[in-house]
């Protein structure tokens, strides 16, 4: 079932040219009304959006109706409330997928009931090109779609300068299966290799042989997200067993047995530490761009705060590592306003119920999501909660312990799961 899915999903990305957009329009929708309303024509193919019963409480649905070139489709969608908090009732994710000809994917976003005003936001668009090898994907333009005056935008975040990049030049992501911890190989479009985390001292030599089935000798920049166990129980084999080019961690103090023998084989081996904090940008690749945006305060109380959230950038598409970070970390992140939003979603701390607020999640808006967990573990990662959240916010989930290591691919353009 798991081999279905990933080839499901392989064919289904391989085909994809990805953009994303971000598009707002409001509307306001009065609570006696029942009867469908256009919101409104938006860009690209001229969809548009009907809304009935904009009343939500639990088991009630939003009626979502797409029309492509004023044409009516089949892709009409109910959308029906499961919580029973109204807070959380009014905020509604809602994926369109397969609408005809296979053209266009969008994105609706609810929110704001408590106000009586639904506020439906076009986020997300995907253009499938059916032979990418022989089409050039030109980003659709949208001269009749102004600039969004409801969606901030971030002004420490600019638009990322588009490198020249040959076909092939791929930015690969191994999830690599370590049980329950974290262990991720980086390869940039350019040859260098980050290691983010070298999971628990248990499968360091999981670590270790991927890393020499990919002919890796090196690693560029060696990361460690926080310093729990999971994450750098192997990470001293490595620095022992492999050429370092540097290495980042966050400030944090842990007085375990594993943390004091790794900062003992860092300075054996001559190596200093990089301050992993919000803020830092690693350059080992120009074609990429690499941002830790947390943890963005110096002390808590939990260590998984201190986790290095990192976001990689490689042209139209980006990827979010969140370490084992929490709500705490993740409503920091939002407050700081950087840009978060990732097609590739390292869901935080194993899937844990603490991790992956729906609010966050409302932002990075993954099309994909990943856990590293280990199969039965003890701490019941991931949750059914965070998996729901998930599935609200419409990503499709891979997990380590059901799909093994997962890599997941880019030229810039095109999203590649294997
Ligand atoms: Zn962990």
């Amino acid at each position: 079932m798991n081999m279905n899915k990933n080839l499901l999903n392989l064919n289904k990305t391989s085909k994809k040219y990805q953009y994303y957009a971000v598009f707002g329009l409001l509307f306001s929708l009065l609570l006696s009304s029942c009867s469908a309303k256009e919101v409104k024509d938006v860009s690209y193919k001229s969809i548009s959006i009907s809304a009935e019963n904009t009343e939500l409480l639990r088991n009630e649905s939003l009626k979502i109706n797409l029309l492509l070139d004023n044409k009516a489709t089949s892709n009409t969608k109910d959308i029906t409330c499961i919580s029973s908090d109204p807070t959380i009732a009014s905020i509604i994710n809602y994926k369109i997928y397969g609408l005809n000809t296979g053209t266009v994917k969008i994105a609706c976003t609810t929110s704001d009931l408590v106000s009586n005003v639904l506020d439906i936001k076009i986020i997300d668009k995907t253009v499938t090109i059916d032979d990418p090898t022989t089409e050039t994907p030109t980003e659709p333009t949208d001269p009749t779609n102004p600039t969004d005056p409801v969606t901030p935008t971030d002004p420490t975040d600019p638009v990322i300068p588009t490198e020249p990049t040959t076909p092939g030049n791929l930015l690969v992501v191994s999830y690599i299966d370590v049980g329950q911890g974290d262990s991720i190989l980086i390869q940039t479009p350019n040859g260098k290799t980050i290691l983010l985390d070298a999971g628990p001292s248990t499968y360091q030599g999981r670590v270790s042989d991927y890393l020499d089935q990919e002919g890796i000798s090196k690693i560029d920049v060696l990361i460690a997200s926080h310093p729990h166990a999971d994450h750098i129980g192997g990470m001293s084999y490595i620095i022992n067993n492999y050429e370092i080019g540097s290495i980042y961690m966050p400030k944090a103090v842990s007085t375990t047995k594993t943390y004091e023998t790794l900062l003992e084989t860092i300075k054996s081996n001559g190596l200093t530490i990089n301050t992993a904090k919000a803020g830092i940008t690693i350059n080992i690749d120009k074609s990429i761009e690499i941002k830790i945006i947390a943890p963005t305060s110096s002390s808590y109380s939990d260590l998984n705060q201190y986790s290095a959230v990192i976001k990689i950038t490689y042209n139209k598409v980006s990827y979010l590592f969140m370490g084992d970070a929490g709500w705490t970390s993740e409503d920091e992140i939002l407050s700081s306003g950087v840009n978060i939003k990732a097609d590739v979603l390292k869901v935080g701390h194993h899937g844990s119920a603490t991790s992956s607020t729906q609010e966050f999640l409302d932002e990075v808006l993954p099309t994909y999501a990943v856990i590293c967990v280990g199969e039965d573990n003890t701490y019941g990662h991931p949750t059914e909660q965070t998996l729901d959240r998930l599935d609200f916010t419409g990503a499709d989930v891979y997990r380590t312990d059901q799909d093994g290591t997962v890599v997941i691919s880019t030229n810039g353009q095109t999203i590649t799961i294997e």
